[in-house]
């Protein structure tokens, strides 16, 4: 089934993805060999007996395959499901959309990215949050986790696995990003087609880590949007929707119309945020609006079906209307196509209406000023 979203009111459009989400987030299991200072997931070494079971995980497959939205496979470390090339199998026989995030560890050898060829997965997520062993291993806690990131990579490149790169925003790895981009166009081709910016969540274990500024922020969209212009692959942001709003400003500035504007929204993913395009299934089959939102929970797979519970679910109707936001964000002109990240709003303020704490923007409507 095509998705089909609705355009929403205001200057600027968004949509609200009241029927389907782009993208279905599953994680197979929280057990992972890695111990990241980022993990949302708290992650242990082993699996937890009361895990979605292989006829559970086949049926949350069927669903999301009926909603037609992608499905990625996550952790934890998807490789320590050992049923999980049988689970892949069957998605590729229900014509399933894949992408899996595995761990970068020794378990992800030269086989297992040829078995993600033969499953024709849609990409595989490798994370590279520093441009040497020295970085990326500090922030991931184990040692040779760069190398087998980098390895990985290589392997895509030979057996013509899409690969995307994922990478940690946080005022440690901040300083790194240019190299890190350098390597990338450096080693990456032909495998890499999307480098994603994730803009740290202080939840699970990355509550510790430092976040940027919101100053900083601001300075890394305009690198963001200077380098996409011949960047090899596409370079995206991930809980950063206000990179929406410095893309307008820039392409107003630039003399762009609102018209045209709008024929490219939704190639830029306007409207899409927690609850609104994405949704998470946890490993115990409990849904939430995305994966670093953990309030409110919206039901279980066990009892209800995926389509169900994205489609009806209350709460998440009040987190799709850009126009219940708060704060700066329910002031903001942009509110639509961005509307901030509610998962920050939430791990940062506590209310998951809030505006994003990391938005440098003041809208000229916001009632209270604030620098
Ligand atoms: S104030 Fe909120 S809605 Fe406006 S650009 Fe910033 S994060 Fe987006």
């Amino acid at each position: 089934m095509a998705i089909a979203p609705q355009r929403a009111k205001g200057r600027f459009p968004g949509y609200v993805y009241a029927q389907a989400p782009r993208n279905v987030y599953w994680e197979m299991t929280r057990a992972c060999d890695l111990a990241c200072r980022h993990c949302r997931a708290n992650a242990e070494h082993n699996r937890d007996p009361r895990e979605l079971t292989t006829e559970e995980g086949k049926a949350l497959m069927r669903d999301v395959k009926e909603m037609g939205s992608m499905l990625i496979l996550t952790g934890g470390d998807p490789m320590k499901r050992e049923d999980l090339f049988e689970l892949m199998a069957y998605g590729r026989g229900i014509h399933l959309p894949m992408g899996i995030t595995p761990s970068t560890t020794p378990t992800l050898t030269r086989d297992v990215v040829a078995r993600f060829a033969e499953l024709g997965v849609s990409a595989m997520g490798v994370s590279l949050d520093g441009p040497n062993p020295g970085v990326h291993d500090a922030f991931r806690r184990v040692e040779g986790t760069f190398d087998c990131s980098m390895r990985a990579l290589q392997w895509a490149n030979e057996l013509n696995v899409p690969v995307q790169i994922n990478t940690t925003v946080t005022s440690e790895t901040l300083p790194h990003l240019r190299e890190v981009y350098r390597v990338l166009c450096e080693r990456g081709a032909p495998a890499v087609r999307r480098w994603s910016l994730f803009l740290l969540i202080p939840v699970g274990r990355g509550a510790a880590l430092g976040a940027p500024t919101p100053q900083q922020v601001e300075e890394l969209f305009t690198w963001v949007y200077e380098i996409s212009e011949s960047a090899p692959f596409h370079v995206g942001t991930v809980e950063a929707p206000h990179y929406r709003r410095y893309w307008i400003q820039r392409k107003l500035a630039e003399g762009a119309t609102d018209a045209d504007i709008e024929r490219i929204a939704p190639r830029m993913g306007f409207g899409i945020r927690d609850g609104n395009g994405v949704v998470f299934v946890s490993s115990l089959g409990e849904v939430f609006p995305a994966g670093f939102l953990p309030e409110p929970r919206l039901g279980s797979v066990r009892e209800q079906s995926i389509t169900q519970l994205y489609r009806a679910s209350p709460a998440l109707s009040v987190l799709r209307d850009a126009d219940a936001l708060h704060g700066r964000c329910g002031a903001c002109e942009y509110r639509w196509p961005c509307g901030g990240s509610r998962a920050r709003a939430f791990g940062m303020t506590g209310d998951p209406m809030g505006e994003d704490p990391l938005c440098a923007y003041q809208p000229a409507a916001a009632a209270e000023p604030r620098h």
